[in-house]
């Protein structure tokens, strides 16, 4: 490879970086301070300290500009809405009487006040707090966390980079606030927020910035040519501030398209594209605008949202070039590094021979590093890494783990008959009607009750040795009784086991199942507090042996009502996975559908008459850009069904999904070909089963009554005005009663007290019809 010497000067960078700490120190600080045992300064203290050690790792790296304003006590979206003054009308004397605790009841709620909505950002497991806007909104600059963090940065000795949320990204995320009309543009606010943008630029660069990062990956969807218009004004118009320091414009996710050359026109100095999975879409476009001449292009070579080492010889290829393309080029990871785990090295369970296949932050950081100097001083300067990583590559694509012939064989052979249930939706009710018996406006919930610290102790003390399997079996039996009890002395209808035996819906499967790698340090951040540990589909998938039908046939044999069998779906299990990315998605859904598909069997034979088969995640990885959907909504919905489809008629079969607007995959939720579908609504009030109806969506569906993300018990009126406003929308024939998603969060008190008010709410409305 030849190097240019005009690009000699390549750095390495990254957006953002874990902001948890290797042992979740920011989670139990963030509880701690919910519960009162730590308070505000020494929150704020542990926040600093995990920022110090962050950048100094990542300068220890050899990272040149480390990010800043990246880091969050809950949600960087939400700290944008900070700054940018838009604190709702209902939580403003909240936040004016103490930052934090206004700030944590935008996040959660508190028992007078709703939270801000939740949703996912972007095709990702993390989830960002909505910005709720008007035609009133006025918005005001509150620079203030975004300056600390740059001196901080500053005093230990770095070159910082804040990164703010863009201004069309942010506007492009937000909603009507309630009671604002449905129809209002939220990007109708731009020219009053630029201002705010400005003045936030200009307090950063008095404050020692020489470069800010403004995210806008919003762009890298299909926009409108308003929308397109809107983003070359802002960039024109922040472009052209005098008092501001060097601007990148930074995108990911996908390919910035007809973004791009509006971004490339801009006055900008920068603009960071990935080039991961959309590099040739993305190189192909730059060289259509002729490059990007005078500016700076940070090039996301290193998938930052995956977990695999990075081949470093086709990053150099690209990287080569892009030297062509721009007047400097810097290497980075394609998006913040806050959607991967920390540190692979200490996951110290992992055979080492796979274990060299896997990179997280801190490798995907050294492999940043190594790429920029490959880039600088040509590839005799990195020889060893190259064959190192040469070395990882061959043993990942030779082994027998990646190659199981009888998987294969399986899956090669499937038919379409395989994925097609014996009895169209409308012949089989029928015979599931009379199978169960059910009321109508039925209740139940949607798997998992409380995670007790009880039940985590007991699965700690198994995993130390300290109680044997029988002790553990025990402690879950006994949880399982009290869980069917309280139901039935509830008066829940359709009962679900609880899933005590569950760490987490995809870790406990991935567990089961060979081909699936579980780590043990991998926390990511899913929302606020909560982390999960997507584990690694890294091989050809097949199930040994039953994974659930135990604990299912257990409860059911402690009650008369219908027990829910609870599985969860192919494409969940992929999505809040890490993906093996040396095959196509389709192919790996497809295998993980052939294994439950037998767990399904198994349910089945042992007498379970409802089965749930959980993809909350099929609107989530659906493709960014329309081009991309029908091709993945086909082989979703396939391995969907192929899970469930060789059930009998008179078998019930459930899905669920949270917080996705559904408008766009109505359809494909009908082609899932599932009897009961739940959804998660409390938040938006029941627009989901409004969306259901209006696609005339033709299943029975419960719409969720009850808000299981914040402690906030809903009485009884409330529920039923609910299922009232759902029964608007859904006959009650076809109507379910249900929370939005599973209990596990929840602690037991407000569950006990929620789920009372929704059986006495159903019973209510029942009453009505
Ligand atoms: N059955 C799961 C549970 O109740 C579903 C969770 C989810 O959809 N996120 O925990
Ligand atoms: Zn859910």
């Amino acid at each position: 490879m030849t190097s240019k010497s005009a690009a000699a000067a390549a750095g390495a960078t990254v957006y953002g970086y874990p902001r948890q700490g290797p042992n979740r120190e920011l989670k139990r600080a963030i509880e701690g301070y919910w519960k009162g045992r730590v308070d505000a300064g020494a929150l704020r203290a542990t926040a600093r300290e995990l920022r110090r050690a962050n950048w100094a790792q990542l300068a220890e790296a050899g990272i040149d500009e480390v990010p800043t304003g990246d880091f969050s006590l809950y949600d960087h979206v939400l700290d944008t809405t900070v700054m940018v003054g838009a604190i709702p009308a209902r939580h403003r004397a909240a936040f004016d009487a103490d930052v934090l605790t206004g700030y944590f009841a935008m996040a959660r709620g508190t028992q007078e006040v709703a939270p801000l909505e939740m949703t996912k950002w972007f095709d990702t497991n993390y989830h960002y707090l909505v910005p709720e806007l008007g035609p009133d909104t006025v918005f005001s600059a509150d620079s203030a966390q975004q300056v600390a963090e740059l001196a901080e940065a500053l005093s230990h000795g770095h070159t910082p980079r804040p990164v703010l949320v863009g201004p069309v990204t942010y506007l492009l995320l937000a909603k009507p606030a309630p009671g604002v009309d449905a129809g209002f543009d939220p990007l109708t606010l731009l020219d009053r927020l630029l201002p705010v943008y400005a003045e936030v630029l200009a307090d950063l660069r008095a404050a020692g910035a020489g470069w800010v990062q403004l995210d806008e990956p919003a762009l890298v969807q299909d926009r409108t040519p308003a929308e397109l218009n809107a983003a070359g004004r802002a960039y024109r118009d922040l472009g052209a501030l005098t008092d501001r320091p060097k601007l990148l414009v930074a995108s990911y996710f996908d390919e910035l398209g007809e973004a791009l050359p509006v971004l490339a026109k801009a006055p900008v100095e920068g603009l960071a594209l990935d080039f991961t999975e959309a590099a040739a879409a993305n190189l192909d476009a730059l060289a259509a605008v002729g490059g990007l001449p005078g500016k700076r292009l940070v090039a996301g070579v290193v998938n930052g949202r995956n977990i695999w080492v990075n081949d470093l010889g086709t990053s150099l290829s690209t990287l080569g070039t892009l030297l062509g393309l721009a007047d400097r080029v810097d290497v980075s990871a394609s998006c913040s590094l806050l959607h991967v785990p920390l540190d692979a090295s200490a996951e110290r369970d992992v055979d080492p021979q796979i274990l060299r296949w896997l990179a997280f932050a801190q490798q995907k950081t050294s492999e940043t590093v190594t790429l920029a100097k490959g880039l600088a001083r040509g590839t005799g300067a990195i020889a060893a890494e190259l064959a190192a990583n040469r070395a990882a590559l061959a043993s990942r694509a030779n082994s027998p783990i990646t190659r199981d012939p009888a998987v294969r064989a399986r899956a090669a052979a499937v038919t379409d008959a395989d994925a097609r249930r014996s009895q169209p939706y409308g012949e089989r009710t029928a015979a599931q009607r009379s199978r169960l018996g059910l009321p109508l406006l039925p209740t139940t919930t949607i798997g998992s009750f409380p995670q007790t610290g009880d039940l985590r102790t007991a699965r700690a003390d198994l995993r130390a040795g300290r109680i044997g399997t029988a002790g553990y079996e025990d402690r879950i039996r006994a949880e399982i009784q009290e869980v069917v009890s309280f139901q039935e002395k509830t008066g829940i209808d359709v009962l679900v086991h609880g899933e005590p035996e569950r760490n987490d819906m995809v870790q406990y499967f991935a567990e089961r199942l060979t081909g699936y790698l579980a780590t043990r340090h991998g926390w990511v951040q899913s929302y606020g507090t909560r982390y999960v540990r997507p584990p690694i589909l890294a091989g050809d998938i097949s199930r040994p042996e039953p994974m659930t039908v135990r604990w299912t046939t257990y409860a059911q044999s402690l009650t008369d009502r219908p027990v829910k069998g609870m599985l969860t779906g192919p494409v969940t299990m992929l999505a809040w996975s890490f993906v093996r990315d040396d095959q196509p998605r389709a192919d790996t859904a497809r295998q993980v559908a052939l294994a439950l598909r037998d767990e399904v069997a198994d349910l089945e034979t042992a007498g379970t008459g409802v089965i749930q088969v959980d993809e909350p995640a099929l609107r989530e990885t659906l493709p960014l850009r329309a081009a991309g959907r029908a091709g993945y909504l086909a082989w979703a919905t396939e391995a969907f069904r192929l899970t469930t489809a060789g059930v009998r008629p008179d078998t019930q079969i459930h899905t669920h999904m949270c917080y996705a607007e559904f408008g766009d995959i109505v359809r494909a939720i009908d082609d899932l070909d599932a009897d009961v579908i739940s959804l998660e609504a409390a938040r938006s009030h029941m627009q989901v089963a409004r969306e259901l109806a209006a696609h005339g969506y033709p299943r029975e569906a419960g719409p969720g009554v009850y808000d299981i993300h914040s402690p906030r018990v809903p009485d009884a009126g409330e529920v039923a005005a609910l299922l009232r406003e759902g029964l608007k929308a859904i006959p009650a024939e076809r109507l379910w009663v249900n929370p939005d998603c599973g209990l596990k969060t929840r602690a037991w008190p407000e569950t006990r007290a929620s789920l009372e008010h929704l059986v006495t709410a159903a019973r209510t409305v029942r009453a009505e019809l």
